[in-house]
């Protein structure tokens, strides 16, 4: 076998077990930064229609080649991007603020559009983090619901710090299907490929994985 039919080979194996591994209630997102168009592909072929990315215009250039997929922006949200996102991607899952999504609402509305986003929570205080307290998520979510139709939030998001302590990592995730059930909201977008299977357990229902499906990340070699 040639190198780049292994490297074919292992994607798609590595796509299928970790597909298999997932209950069908969940939704797996492959996280597809840094990785090539060609290597999104061998997923796709595999059924997966979900791909994650955390850089705007990485996902404006993807997105161009493979406009049918659906394409879920889950990267740090700079308001000045904001305009070429919005009419992209089926779900924005990292909000964190009323004038990230008022800006988001601004152009959704320019596109006669309804935007769907997730809020982004920081249950673990975290500062390198972004994502809202927990004690002021539901102020957000009502300010948000009450002013801008032109956005719908549809659940929360959460990244977990890094721990090696399951018992750690499940509190936190415990956390969040406490705060979205409190809301009364439907997607938790929650989980890794170090922790999914945790976060499954406490009540995800989308993951985003990408190295336990791509292999680990060559940041230097990425085209950025
Ligand atoms: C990179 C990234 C992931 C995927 O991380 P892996 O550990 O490679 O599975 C998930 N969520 C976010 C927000 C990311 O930036």
């Amino acid at each position: 076998m040639t190198k780049y039919s292994e490297m074919q080979a292992d994607i798609k194996n590595n796509y299928n077990k970790v597909k298999q591994s997932i209950p069908s209630g969940v939704k797996l997102i492959a996280v597809s930064k840094t990785r090539t168009l060609e290597e999104i592909k061998l997923v796709s072929e595999c059924g997966c229609r979900d791909f994650g990315e955390n850089k705007a215009q990485e996902l404006c250039r993807k997105y161009e080649e493979l406009p049918d997929l659906n394409w879920h922006f889950i990267g740090a949200l700079q308001k000045n991007k904001i305009r070429l996102l919005v009419g992209k991607v089926c779900l924005i899952h990292s909000v964190d603020s009323f004038e990230l999504a008022a800006e988001i609402n601004r152009r959704a509305m320019s596109e006669k559009i309804v935007q769907d986003i997730l809020i982004q929570v920081n249950p673990a205080n975290e500062v390198q983090k972004r994502g809202i307290s927990p004690a002021a998520l539901r102020e957000l979510v009502n300010k948000i619901k009450d002013s801008l139709p032109s956005v719908n939030i549809r659940g929360l998001m959460f990244i977990a710090p890094k721990s090696d302590d399951p018992n750690v990592l499940r509190s936190y995730f415990r956390e969040m299907k406490t705060l979205n059930d409190g809301l009364g909201l439907e997607f938790l977008s929650m989980g890794m490929s170090g922790d999914y299977n945790i976060a499954i357990e406490e009540g995800a229902t989308m993951v985003r994985i990408g190295s336990s499906i791509f292999g680990e990340r060559d940041y230097k070699e990425a085209q950025q």
